[in-house]
């Protein structure tokens, strides 16, 4: 065959495919088949990949108790993770966040009693490496919860603390030197706010949370010396990062020497693994956030954005302008970058201390709900949903019932089912369970399926930065998201009512995928675009170059 006429074939073939693609997009049957209803269009581009967008990662949450069971004592645990990989990589996550796996007295495991063991009710150290494995094997990276404030008052180091000041006669000064685990902690013979008394001494420990949960001493060479001992032994099993608990307390009332620590542990943590990811919990306003990024954490969640009074709510119920929540992103990045240029964004929702959404809009039969997740989802850098909320689930209240479990059906004896924490409430659904939402295409799970696969089609949505439109309304938020990889408009209806923006003014743009929650059509004519209510269309930006 001569070159010319091999040239000429691949020609025809590719002007073939062409017009498939294009019939699939003209017709807007290409996203699933389970959603003839809805205007899905199909994108001709493939999921990212975990090794080629640094940190912007989509993370789920997981609560294990509450997860799956995999043996039929009630609990969640680590094998009943393992088998639902499948489903979590079908959602489209390349990231999980466990909730603390170790040993503890509690099901929620805030207050560690051994951080170099797991949980015999979670299951074994084989079965986490076996998690770490499968996760891997699927381009799925995890993530542990690392609870480093305080420990259990259950940990041997308390005990021996304890039991030392115990048979301290009551006018003799502790020595370290006898009983190390003294200085592990905060002891003080003076009472004050945020301490204990150590029953049977005249002793107070910090304990900020509770007396159960003993503060440790972060500054302390000995205590530091066991971290890193914890960090490289989880780093040596495959653990790709950590999350951080409850970092403001570090050094409570005092910023500075909290970002300091918080410096130390993630300098440690990059020698032993260069390319570790941390991200810490700091639930404070935007300006301490700021601050605490200046000791080089990979991230910090973005709390103004989450639960039932963030900005993400605010958007979706209309409280506040469209405007003024793009407005909110950039001001947001702008006060990050200042103080770490190189962080990434972790936004998020709701998390396992957070009312559940679906309860936040009484009325809505979907719409608002599917909405406002998205628009979380769709936000820079590594943004993290928590399990059960791609099904809407309810749970509000005590701490018990924001962690009910997983509503893989609505028939408790199924297999995985979990019987959730003691003392939870009985949590009503309600949206079906996921047995029922698989087969529903206008369901929020296929709507949550749908919104991961856009975020990830187009890496500028994750790795992308904010910048105004100059079209966001009252109700339509109309921004770009601009980086090396490419540049998309992103255009969010937030109302019930259909709205239009003319975005002719704006180059050249195509419609690239659309998330819509009714049968309206999205359309995009003549650089005109119309979003029904409660719809979001990603257009790409055509560079003449
Ligand atoms: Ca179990």
């Amino acid at each position: 065959m001569t070159k010319r006429k091999r040239n000429l074939i691949i020609t025809v073939l590719l002007l073939a495919v062409c017009a498939a693609a294009a019939v699939l997009l003209l017709t807007g049957t290409g996203g699933t088949s389970l959603s003839p209803k809805l205007q899905m269009y199909s994108f001709n581009r493939k999921l990212g990949t975990a090794d080629n967008s640094g940190f912007c990662r989509t993370t789920y949450e997981i609560f294990p108790y509450s997860f799956c069971d995999s043996d039929g004592d009630g609990i969640g645990d680590i094998q009943g993770i393992i088998s639902k990989l499948d489903y979590i990589e079908d959602l489209g996550f390349d990231q999980i966040w466990l909730t603390p796996v170790h040993p503890s007295p509690s099901y929620h495991k805030y207050d560690v009693t051994d951080y170099l063991s797991i949980d015999p009710a979670f299951g074994t150290l084989e079965d986490y490496e076996e998690l770490i494995e499968e996760c891997h094997s699927r381009g799925i990276r995890v993530l542990m919860d690392m609870v480093v404030n305080h420990t259990s008052s259950d940990h041997e180091w308390f005990r021996k603390a304890s039991d030392y000041l115990h048979e301290l006669p009551s006018d003799w000064e502790p020595d370290t030197s006898y009983c190390p685990c003294f200085g592990y902690y905060n002891f003080t013979r003076q009472p004050q706010d945020g301490y204990a008394p150590l029953e049977g001494t005249n002793w107070y420990y910090e304990a900020r949370f509770w007396s159960g949960m003993p503060d440790l001493a972060l500054d302390s060479e000995a205590v530091r010396g066991e971290i890193e001992t914890i960090v490289q032994y989880w780093l040596g099993k495959g653990v790709d990062g950590f999350r951080l608990d409850a970092v403001t307390s570090y050094h409570t009332g005092d910023t500075g020497s909290s970002a300091a620590f918080m410096k130390w542990f993630c300098d440690t943590c990059r020698r032993i693994k260069p390319d570790c990811y941390i991200v810490g919990e700091a639930w404070t306003d935007r300006n301490t956030i700021e601050a605490l990024y200046s000791s080089g954490i990979d991230s910090l969640f973005n709390f103004p954005f989450s639960g039932n009074e963030g900005y993400v709510r605010n958007a979706a119920s209309g409280f506040i302008k469209a405007s003024d929540f793009v407005n909110a992103m950039i001001w947001s990045d702008e006060a990050f970058r200042r103080s770490n240029p190189g962080y990434t964004d972790a936004p998020f929702y709701t998390n396992h201390d957070m009312a559940r959404s679906a309860g936040y809009y009484a009325a809505d039969e979907g719409p608002v709900t599917k909405m406002a997740y998205a628009v979380s989802l769709l936000m820079s850098g590594n943004s993290f949903m928590y399990y059960g909320e791609e099904l809407g689930m309810k749970g509000s209240g005590k701490d018990e019932n924001k962690r009910a479990p997983m509503y893989w059906s609505d028939d408790p004896s199924d297999s995985g089912m979990c019987q959730g924490p003691p003392d939870m409430d009985e949590v009503v659904m309600k949206f079906p369970s996921l047995r029922d939402q698989k087969k529903d295409g206008l369901s929020l799970y296929n709507w949550f399926r749908q919104v991961i696969k856009v975020r990830r089609a187009f890496p500028a949505i994750s790795e992308g930065t904010v910048e105004e439109s100059g079209l966001s309304t009252d109700s339509a938020a109309v921004f770009f998201k601009r980086c090396a990889s490419g540049d998309v408009l992103i255009a969010m209806n937030f109302s019930e009512e259909q709205t239009s923006a003319d975005l002719s003014g704006l180059g050249s743009l195509e419609l690239a995928a659309v998330l819509n929650t009714s049968s309206e059509k999205i359309t995009y004519e003549k650089g005109m675009l119309t979003l029904p209510a409660y719809s979001i269309a990603v257009l790409t930006v055509r560079h003449n170059d």
